[in-house]
């Protein structure tokens, strides 16, 4: 009796996992698809309105990687609880991937309410969530389609929410779009997009341009800048702008940053063996790579099958990545340069960027960006505001290098104030490494 009794509660146990979230016990996308086709009859016959509402909490994969999948989960059950306390009984609230929820909104007077839900919700997730000693509060994005206003089927509806979402999270971080029509081929243009960029990768559609990097001391070539284009069969040469953002959205940008690597590292140390001992190669990397505790051992693997030697690398990372997580961040930088790699910090200048701030990271170049190089040609405060920099950087042990040097009254600027190098268009633009060889060469500027 007993046996069958506990029989029947794993029964009962199996059935409601079978709809349910073990984690959250919240109903699963089976379920979601079910009462959301029954809200939606109900909805017809009673002139209502529905909302369904798509939530993507923001780099989650960072929390887990930062604080560990128990906080993780410990997190996610608390994202659950709040999401649920926004919404009234009538309403579902489900999870349908690792950071992903869904929110059916039933018996809506109008399609306008959904939005109110969705600041409640916002503001819910943002309430600090404590961990050990610290606390976070979590973004996400919001995606909302409504019916009958959008029309289609439950599963119809379910993808135009998620289309929205996509949207919002492409614009800015816990931010929330609705579903319009008109979008759907901009939505089915990106798709499309991303797998001829998956396919691009595969097929060797990738080049690397190099754009010189002149020392200020010597006035020659000490290294280049590997840029990546897309030989794209129909529209041509592709400028990374077209392109990298979305790899970064995607994550294909993981694949590409390999295959960057590798190209331009076999390129520069065929250079180096080939009269150009000194030429350095710099490399831009994405936060996505660097989040790969393997990135350090990926670099070695790299240098050593093009015999590039690590001391004549230079990974080039952004302000984003040193934030997203700076004790991670600090320790991957550290693994990098006891290899010998340099670190540069990109885009200096164009954000918040504070050097103070540096101290915390071995960062041994600091790339002033273009926009911050323009005001320095316009404004005589901003050149005040240079000379401070690039001093303090200095003090700090770190190399300055423009980038975006245009004109020749720029150039000559910079050098006044000291900086140790420069890039850009009035010096040489980006080439393919066929030009890069027949330049060194050429050029009286070639590297030591
Ligand atoms: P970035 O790292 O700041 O690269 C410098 C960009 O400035 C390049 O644009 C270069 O062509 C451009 N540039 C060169 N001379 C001048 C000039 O005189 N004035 C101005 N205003 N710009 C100049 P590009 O090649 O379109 O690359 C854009 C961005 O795409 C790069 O910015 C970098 O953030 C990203 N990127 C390019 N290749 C890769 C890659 O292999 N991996 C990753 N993760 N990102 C890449
Ligand atoms: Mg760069």
């Amino acid at each position: 009796m007993r046996n069958h009794r506990r029989r029947e509660t794993g029964e009962t146990e199996r059935a409601f996992l079978a709809h349910h979230n073990a984690l959250t016990a919240l109903p699963n996308r089976s379920l979601l698809v079910q009462k959301l086709s029954r809200t939606m009859a109900a909805a017809r016959t009673a002139g209502r309105h529905v909302g369904v509402v798509s939530i993507d909490l923001d780099d989650f994969a960072r929390i887990n990687d930062a604080y560990g999948h128990a906080e993780g989960d410990s997190i996610i059950h608390r994202c659950a609880e709040r999401l649920t306390a926004c919404v009234r009984s009538v309403d579902l609230v489900s999870r349908v991937g690792g950071d992903e929820f869904v929110v059916i909104l039933g018996d809506m007077g109008s399609s306008a309410s959904a939005a109110r839900v969705v600041q409640r919700m916002r503001a819910a997730l943002a309430e600090p969530i404590a961990i050990g000693n610290a606390s976070i509060g979590v973004t996400a994005s919001f995606g909302i389609s409504s019916f009958p206003d959008d029309g289609g089927s439950a599963e119809q509806l379910l993808g135009f929410a998620d289309l929205a979402m996509y949207r919002a999270k492409r614009s800015r971080r816990g931010d929330f779009a609705c579903f319009a029509p008109e979008r759907h081929d901009e939505a089915v243009e990106r798709v499309r997009l991303e797998h001829e960029l998956g396919e691009a990768i595969q097929n060797g559609e990738l080049v690397v341009h190099y754009q010189p990097i002149i020392d200020a001391r010597t006035n020659r070539i000490g290294g280049v800048e590997a840029l990546v284009r897309w030989a794209h069969p129909i529209e041509g040469l592709k400028a990374s702008g077209t392109f990298i953002p979305l790899a970064e959205e995607t994550g294909l940008i993981v694949p590409l940053g390999e295959f960057v690597l590798r190209e331009a590292s076999r390129t520069i140390a065929q250079l180096n063996r080939g009269g150009h001992p000194g030429l350095r190669l710099s490399v831009n990397v994405s936060a996505r790579q660097l989040h790969d505790e393997a990135f350090p051992t990926n670099v070695l693997g790299a240098l050593a099958q093009s015999g590039l030697r690590t001391d004549r690398l230079d990974l080039e990372v952004t302000e984003a990545f040193l934030i997203s997580d700076a004790v991670w961040a600090a320790s991957q930088l550290r693994e990098l340069t006891r290899l010998g790699i340099r670190i540069a910090l990109d885009d200096f200048g164009s954000g918040c960027s504070a050097l103070t701030f540096l101290r915390r990271f071995p960062v041994q170049l600091l790339k002033l960006d273009p926009s911050f190089v323009a005001e320095i040609e316009r404004s005589e405060l901003s050149r005040a505001v240079a000379a401070a920099i690039i001093g303090a950087a200095r003090k700090l042990g770190m190399r300055s290098v423009a980038t975006g040097v245009e004109t020749a009254v720029a150039h000559r600027v910079l050098a006044e104030l000291g900086c140790d190098a420069f890039q850009g268009s009035y010096l040489a633009p980006p080439m393919t490494a066929a030009e890069l060889g027949d330049y060194l060469t050429a050029d009286h500027l070639a590297a030591a």
